[in-house]
């Protein structure tokens, strides 16, 4: 890979992004990929820099813009701690304002305000894990990736696949069951309630956007204050929070959520 200069703003973004260290600032303030240091993420499920960079700067060494799915990525061994989030509420689970988990409230405002938001399962890594620094660590990739093969084999889907966000939801409801949070080291008992927390006590995570009492639909609003979604169009208040939408959301809904929160 290589970055094409009249192209790339010097966010960073990619710097961040790539876990083998290979970008590396040149001496007029911007990067270049080291191509010792680059394997082209043939270690990984999707090549990580290209996926970051919204300038589409990262070219291969054809000199194009390689063709990737940029369908918003969820690991699938992201998909309990995402429902536990939900679930938490604002119990301090998952303090507001940490890095760790603000990805996940983005992903949550999105799914009540996009309903037909889409996500596509990956390997590590995925959307919630750009800048994250315990992705340079050593074995940490390899870690996760069978974290993740344990909840594709649960979930019984391949990884690539693309559901809505709610079906995907259900989904980790339906499939997860108590028993199986120790294999994936989530031993904290708290957590696991809030994973549970999430769902309507008489079934699991149905998404109903006409039943004003939804559980579900609305619950989980609490964990989402000073959350921006990925489609910055348009910037709303909900409950005294900032909430950035696409300009596609469902105003309807959107109503009755701020509504509910008053
Ligand atoms: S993410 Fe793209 S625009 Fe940002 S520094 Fe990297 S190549 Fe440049
Ligand atoms: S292709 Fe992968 S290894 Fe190469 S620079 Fe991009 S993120 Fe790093």
């Amino acid at each position: 890979m290589k970055i094409n200069n009249e192209l790339c703003n010097k966010c960073g973004r990619c710097v961040m992004e790539c876990c083998h260290l290979a970008i590396i600032p040149d001496d007029n303030g911007g990067f270049f990929i080291d191509q010792q240091l680059c394997n082209n993420c043939e270690d990984l499920f999707d090549i990580e820099c290209i996926r970051v960079c919204k300038k589409y700067a990262i070219i291969d060494n054809e000199g194009k813009v390689p063709e990737i799915d940029r369908t918003l990525r969820l690991r699938s061994e992201h998909l309990p701690w995402l429902i536990a989030v939900m679930g938490s509420r604002d119990n301090g689970d998952f303090p507001l304002g940490l890095r760790e988990w603000e990805p996940f409230r983005k992903i949550i405002s999105d799914a009540y305000l996009n309903p037909e938001k889409k996500v596509r399962f990956t390997k590590c890594f995925d959307d919630n894990c750009i800048g994250c620094p315990a992705k340079v660590a050593p074995g940490h990739a390899a870690y996760l990736e069978k974290l993740d093969d344990l909840c594709f084999k649960q979930l019984g889907i391949e990884p690539g696949t693309v559901m809505g966000i709610w079906d995907a939801i259900r989904l980790g409801a339906k499939k997860f069951p108590r028993s199986f949070f120790k294999e994936i080291d989530i031993i904290k008992e708290s957590i696991v309630n809030d994973f549970f927390r999430c769902l309507p006590p008489d079934e699991y995570g149905s998404y109903d956007s006409d039943d004003k009492n939804n559980e579900l639909l609305f619950g989980g609003l609490t964990a989402c204050e000073n959350v921006v979604p990925e489609e910055e169009n348009m910037t709303i208040e909900i409950n005294g929070c900032r909430v950035s939408v696409s300009a596609n959301v469902d105003l309807e809904l959107l109503a009755r959520v701020c509504q509910a929160l008053k």
